[in-house]
């Protein structure tokens, strides 16, 4: 079962990316295709992560009509070449006129998503990849149990139980379905009529279960005010949160860099005496790219603007996967006289 994930352009890069990543590790029946529309291959450079992709989403106001979403699956199916029975999911950063996450075309494989507006109802600290890939298995099972609209809307919930077949009139009432990632007895017993086969089934279950156990995991760390390790890998340019269910945050080089440097000097670094640190920073980034780069030279220099974009690039991620307040362990961070440190206490900190 192929599925091509695309993207419209109000749905930024960073976003369809993370979605695609968490979507592709899953393994099972239904393969994951990248769009061809975009060139990912170079998906950890420093010069992907430029600034349009990062303006807050929210300064879209563009509205589109459900055949317009489905037009541009259309488009992508016909530019390609793509087979009929394959399924086309657009993530759409555009919002549609009757205010639905998502929807499918019911004559065709086509779907999409809204990656917007899901801080509303989750708060700043989801990361929304997790909701939107929910929504996309969501969609590949009801495509398996129902054969027309009629049926599908026959079937749903509308008083929210916590079942995927919730309808969430209130877009409130989304939190219960994805904090539970279940089916009720009644939707059971539909998949057990139609014969869903059951590595589909398996495929959706194992994915719906990580993404529950990343949310409520997340909360409950917080809760208890717990620390976690981290664990740095500068080959993959990854920072990895064992105790956190396995949260995973790329970044590109000259982040991993210097996120490694403010890691190294525990006692914190003035922006104003970062060319002290210029050695080992570029030995840092000489070990992830090979190259001793010129890339950094503007860093050092006042007003410091670029360490502070980097600074805050960084901090922003940690954030976003982790939450605000378990990542405030882990962001570069000053008060008042101080000189921007990680607070960490290092023994949690490994370096691959
Ligand atoms: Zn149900």
């Amino acid at each position: 079962m192929n599925v091509h994930i695309i993207r419209d352009e109000y749905c930024p890069l960073a976003v369809y990316q993370n979605v695609f990543e968490k979507l592709s590790k899953s393994a099972g029946v239904i393969r994951f295709i990248k769009s061809k529309d975009d060139n990912l291959v170079a998906d950890d450079t420093d010069d992907m992560y430029d600034e349009k992709e990062r303006e807050p989403m929210n300064q879209h106001h563009s509205f589109l009509s459900f055949s317009q979403l489905f037009d541009i699956c259309e488009k992508y199916r016909k530019k390609y070449n793509i087979d009929k029975a394959d399924h086309v999911f657009l993530l759409s950063g555009a919002n549609n006129y009757k205010n639905w996450f998502s929807n499918m075309d019911h004559e065709g494989n086509n779907y999409f998503v809204q990656v917007t507006e899901w801080e509303l109802f989750f708060g700043a600290e989801i990361e929304k990849s997790y909701i939107i890939c929910y929504q996309v298995m969501a969609w590949l099972l009801k495509r398996n149990m129902f054969s027309s609209e009629k049926e599908v809307m026959d079937a749903v919930h509308h008083n929210p139980i916590g079942c995927m077949m919730d309808f969430c009139q209130k877009k409130k009432d989304i939190t219960l379905k994805i904090r539970t990632a279940d089916l009720c007895p009644k939707c059971l017993e539909i998949i057990k009529s139609e014969d869903v086969p059951f590595n589909l089934l398996n495929q959706v279950f194992t994915l719906w279960e990580e993404i529950r156990k990343n949310i409520v995991f997340r909360e409950r760390a917080d809760f208890l005010n717990f620390t976690g390790r981290i664990i740095i890998n500068p080959i993959l340019k990854t920072l990895s949160f064992p105790d956190y269910g396995g949260i995973q945050i790329k970044l590109p080089p000259k982040e991993m860099a210097f996120y490694q440097l403010f890691m190294k000097e525990d006692k914190g670094i003035f922006l104003a005496y970062l060319d002290n640190h210029k050695g080992i920073l570029i030995d840092f980034y000489f070990r992830i790219t090979g190259n001793d780069g010129p890339a950094l030279d503007n860093i050092y220099q006042y007003p410091y603007n670029v360490a502070s974009q980097l600074i805050s690039k960084i901090n922003h991620k940690l954030e976003k996967n982790l939450g605000v307040t378990l990542a405030s362990y882990y962001k570069i961070e000053r008060t008042l006289n101080e000189p921007h440190k990680i607070i960490i206490n290092r023994e949690y900190v490994t370096t691959c």
